[in-house]
């Protein structure tokens, strides 16, 4: 999963005004002063120093446990998380989808009052290359008010804030209305097919009883003082039309070229395919982002995301995007990615075919059919054959729920002058397998970071400020403590 919101929005945001008014030490005490009140009545006193360090060590021995997918090893994750609830006595379930592709289940009991909250995260990390990393990748190294290591953000922090919030209400025998389920899963970089999906074909009883979810997805942002400004809420994701291309043609030997051949036909079919722009475009869920988005953002671009449907319009409106907000384009238009290209396997063969990959995303709205015959037009080979790898419907969880609106509450009580906004999301998590079974699901990270912290992920020296960290672990115990009592 990437970011969009938070990316470029350092030199964007209202200077200063945001910063530094309420933020004072290393970590806000003012959020505990509002948490502590929000408990007092009912809710177990907790130490959260003694949570912090617990939390933080956790996390870096689950940061050293390495889940690099391919090939995933996620039985690894397992093995980690099993341990835990064995020593805490929480029951769990495990199940392997392939060999070493692991999966792994933990029930607290409500009264059943509602339905239930699944807290799900994926033990599945991409992988790295350690070369040009300043750091080792997978020895959760904490260093400069950072713990370093790939997964940090992505999203083995969510993991161990689902965790943390698991084991207190488990510890403190919290009387629950709801079953809260702790769900890990393997393969989520690779589309889920060895996780979210294979639970969902051969153990939905896992989830059984579940109407709402909390998951990667959302995007919080921390101002250069570490003092949250926004946390994000998913309730939709852009859609995946992953193409294969494939074309033959006349082979023979290197010395003697083929102008038609396979290759040459492909590349100049992808050539026009690069060119291509598809139009701008503004739809409903993502307006809605822009405009919550619109209070963070200084001028010219608070208007811009106010009135997107004009700016789009305006004869400069993709190139200014393309330049400052690339990931805000891609909120407003279906996109293509030529990632993969293969022709022939021997330099001196005129290979029989020639074949390459598309990362397209698709808006709410865009029909696969309809898409492929664009791509199709543009191509403009009709020799081409054109396989789709991966592609499933839009789904969107309602905007305004009893989750949404908890987390809402939460957030305020804690940070009064920090908003809840929608960050719907250009890529897409194992949210929408849930999503198409009707269940609530929302992309919600506790942990606000700089723009410059959230382009990390996928990406090089990949970190997260222990601050954050803990200050998240907090506001995700606080939002599965409220809601689990509704
Ligand atoms: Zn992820």
């Amino acid at each position: 999963m990437r970011k969009t919101y938070t990316t470029l929005l350092l030199v964007f945001l209202l200077a200063g005004g945001l910063a530094s008014a309420a933020f004072a030490g290393p970590r806000p005490a003012p959020a505990r002063a509002h948490a502590a009140v929000a408990q007092a009545s009912t809710a177990p006193a907790i130490d959260w120093r003694n949570v912090d360090q617990e939390a933080l060590e956790k996390f870096t021995a689950y940061l050293r446990v390495n889940t690099t997918n391919p090939p995933g090893n996620e039985v690894r994750g397992v093995d980690f998380y099993k341990k835990i609830f064995e020593a805490e006595g929480i029951p769990y379930e495990t199940g392997e989808s392939a060999p070493g592709r692991g999966n792994i289940v933990a029930r607290l009991k409500g009264q059943g009052n509602g339905p239930a909250l699944i807290l799900l995260n994926h033990m599945d990390v991409v992988p790295v290359d350690q070369r040009f990393w300043t750091v080792p990748a997978f020895e959760g190294l904490v260093k400069d008010g950072y713990v370093w290591a790939r997964g940090s953000e992505d999203m083995k922090s969510i993991g161990i804030a689902e965790l943390m919030a698991v084991l207190l209400l488990h510890r403190n025998h919290v009387p629950l209305k709801r079953d809260v389920i702790f769900l890990a899963t393997a393969d989520e970089e690779a589309g889920g097919n060895f996780g979210a999906g294979w639970v969902q074909k051969n153990r939905p009883d896992w989830y059984r009883g579940a109407g709402f979810l909390l998951n990667e997805g959302g995007e919080s942002y921390a101002d250069a003082s570490g003092k949250p400004v926004f946390f994000g809420i998913d309730t939709i994701e852009k859609t995946p039309a992953w193409l294969h291309l494939t074309v033959t043609g006349r082979s023979g030997h290197g010395s003697i070229p083929i102008p038609d051949s396979a290759t040459n036909r492909l590349i100049a079919a992808l050539d026009r395919l690069r060119q291509w722009q598809p139009p701008l475009e503004l739809t409903p869920p993502m307006e809605r982002g822009f405009v919550s988005l619109a209070p963070y953002v200084a001028e010219p671009w608070r208007s811009r995301l106010e009135h997107m449907d004009q700016f789009i319009r305006e004869p400069n409106a993709r190139a200014e995007l393309a330049k400052e907000h690339p990931g805000w384009l891609a909120l407003l238009t279906n996109t293509v990615s030529i990632t993969q290209l293969e022709g022939s396997k021997k330099v001196n063969v005129i290979g029989p075919e020639a074949t390459a990959s598309l990362d397209c995303r698709l808006l709410p709205g865009t029909e696969i059919d309809s898409w492929v015959n664009q791509i199709r037009k543009v191509l403009d080979d009709p020799s081409i054959k054109i396989d789709v790898i991966l592609n499933f419907p839009t789904s969107h969880s309602p905007d305004d729920s009893a989750l949404v609106e908890t987390i809402r509450q939460v957030v305020k009580s804690q940070y009064p002058d920090t908003g809840v906004i929608y960050t719907p999301l250009e890529a897409f998590t194992d949210s929408h397998l849930f999503r198409e079974r009707g269940i609530a699901s929302y992309g919600f990270s506790p942990f606000a970071v700089s723009g410059g912290d959230a382009r990390r992920i996928h990406g090089n020296d990949e970190r997260i400020p222990v601050q954050s960290f803990e200050s998240g672990v907090q506001l995700m115990y606080q939002v599965v403590y409220e809601f689990s009592r509704q």
